[in-house]
């Protein structure tokens, strides 16, 4: 599953290579990656043109234009990548993928043709067209809270609505509701940067805890990013190979029996709602 730091990786990689361009052709191959779709995908994005290519926590989108010189945008593209999407631009006729649902054609602003597909092994992702909010995010993206990363996050207002929850502070964290994008694995990296039990109460942490907690989210996030984001200069922008990449400097989490790198003691692994959960029994205090 793409945490944050992969999904701006592709996020990136996308802008690069699509602002200005404009859709010709769209083929759905498989009908599940456009499940939800009211209307024909291919007709809503024929003369659709990118003018921006957004993100919020997980969820990845397209702002659409009509070409026209205002630029305004009140349409997107949203592509959920679920467990194994990938977007891929290339040439024309270069995937050749069996796991190809959904393959683009535009035309970039310099001519070029160029083609974006959509690879889903396990086609739990999809491509959405959609009507955005005023600020351009997509419907289907418009109840999720934003992300650590965003210019704007409101870091004491969200430590105050996080304290609010009378629920463990991992699964707060992981309530893309309050704050997105802080997924299995930056959570337990954060909880432990910050010394804090994934099982302690929401309610029961004092602001400056939360605060710290989540500037310690968005640095463990920000030191993934940057050691994944070189990686992607080649015309393809593909999730999955960025997964391996970033697992390299992870403190707790897959690190199961492992020295805890502050003070030594095997960190610990738990199941706890479905999901493995990475602590150090002695150093995460708070
Ligand atoms: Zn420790």
């Amino acid at each position: 599953m793409p945490e944050l730091p992969e999904v701006e990786v592709v996020r990136r990689g996308l802008a690069a290579h699509l602002l200005g361009a404009e859709f010709t052709t769209t083929e759905v191959l498989h009908p599940r990656a456009n499940r939800g779709q009211e209307g024909s995908l291919p007709e809503l994005l024929q003369g659709a043109v990118v003018t921006e290519v957004g993100r919020r926590g997980k969820y990845l989108w397209l702002n659409l234009g009509n070409g026209s010189t205002d630029g305004h945008s009140e349409s997107a593209l949203f592509v959920h990548l679920g467990m194994s999407g990938q977007m891929l631009v290339g040439q024309p006729g270069t995937v050749t993928s069996p796991h190809l649902r959904i393959r683009a054609e535009l035309r970039a602003a310099n001519g070029e043709n160029l083609e974006l597909s959509f690879v889903d092994q396990r086609t739990f992702g999809r491509w959405l067209h959609t009507d955005t909010t005023p600020e351009g995010v997509p419907e289907p993206a418009a109840h999720v809270a934003k992300d650590p990363l965003e210019p704007d996050f409101d870091l004491a207002g969200t430590a105050r609505k996080i304290r609010t929850k009378n629920s463990e502070i991992k699964r707060v964290l992981l309530d893309q509701r309050v704050v997105s994008g802080i997924g299995n694995i930056y959570a337990d990296e954060s909880l432990w940067a910050a010394g804090v039990k994934p099982t302690r109460r929401a309610s029961s942490l004092r602001q400056q805890d939360v605060v710290s907690l989540l500037e310690e989210s968005r640095a463990v996030m920000e030191r993934a990013l940057a050691a994944g984001g070189t990686s992607f200069d080649s015309l393809y922008v593909n999730v999955n190979g960025a997964s391996g990449y970033f697992a390299r400097s992870l403190n707790v989490y897959g690190q199961e029996g492992e020295p805890c790198p502050r003070c030594g003691t095997p960190i610990r692994r738990v199941m706890w709602t479905n999901r493995s959960t990475h602590f150090c029994p002695v150093c995460q205090i708070l």
